[in-house]
């Protein structure tokens, strides 16, 4: 039986490579009630990311703007960009019941943790080995060279905020992996605190002893 319940805010983080947003694909692409959360920000556009899907992409001013109105959940520079998570949407999927996922860094995650602990699950994931990381990067070749030894220095720096989440996955294969999260996402779902009809079934449940 399914309750009605409260979406969760799953929250994926990990170094640039690790799997992270191949894990999250996979998670979407499988499960119609999973929402992403499209971040607005101020990088570039990549020649395969297209606007709204992978994120809203602003100037600077309309990013400190939204940032000032409130419109933003959380927000954070990364590697001397800008992004930030729009409020309105997170809102009303979490009300209506949708999961949603979250692609932001331990800044942003850290920002979440003071204002919706409660509605947060939250796993990092940890590349095998440096050597793998830099390879990963580098198929990818999105990434300029210097940009490449940015985001591994950046790994280091991400790396140490693991003990920040509350589970952590080393991602040697992309389908166990996703499988992991998805354990967690199934354990998330059926908390008490989200299921919200939960008192008055018991409630007939127990009218239904009395009666006999
Ligand atoms: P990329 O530029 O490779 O798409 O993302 C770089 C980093 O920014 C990733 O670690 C990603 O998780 C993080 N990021 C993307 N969107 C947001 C956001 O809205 N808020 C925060 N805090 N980090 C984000």
């Amino acid at each position: 039986m399914e309750f009605q319940r409260r979406g969760v805010m799953l929250v994926i983080a990990s170094p640039s490579g690790a799997g992270k947003s191949s894990i999250s694909r996979a998670l979407f692409g499988a499960d119609p009630s999973i929402r992403l959360s499209v971040s607005v920000t101020t990088r570039a556009r990549r020649t395969d990311e297209v606007e709204g899907k992978h994120y809203y992409f602003i100037d600077v001013p309309t990013f400190e703007r939204m940032r000032t109105d409130g419109e933003l959940l959380e927000s954070a520079q990364v590697h001397g960009n800008f992004y930030g998570t729009p409020r309105a949407h997170v809102e009303e999927q979490l009300a209506a019941g949708n999961d949603i996922l979250f692609d932001i860094d331990y800044q942003g995650t850290l920002q979440l943790y003071e204002k919706c602990r409660s509605d947060m699950v939250t796993v990092f994931i940890l590349p095998p080995s440096i050597k793998e990381l830099r390879t990963r990067l580098e198929r990818r070749a999105q990434d300029s060279f210097g940009s490449i030894e940015k985001r591994l220095k950046n790994a280091r720096v991400e790396m140490a905020h693991y003990n920040e989440y509350d589970y952590v996955i080393v991602n040697e294969d992309l389908e166990v992996s996703t499988q992991r999260v998805r354990s967690i996402l199934a354990s998330a779902r059926l908390s008490r605190e989200r299921q919200v009809n939960l008192d008055s079934f018991v409630k007939g449940l127990q009218s239904q002893i009395d009666s006999i």
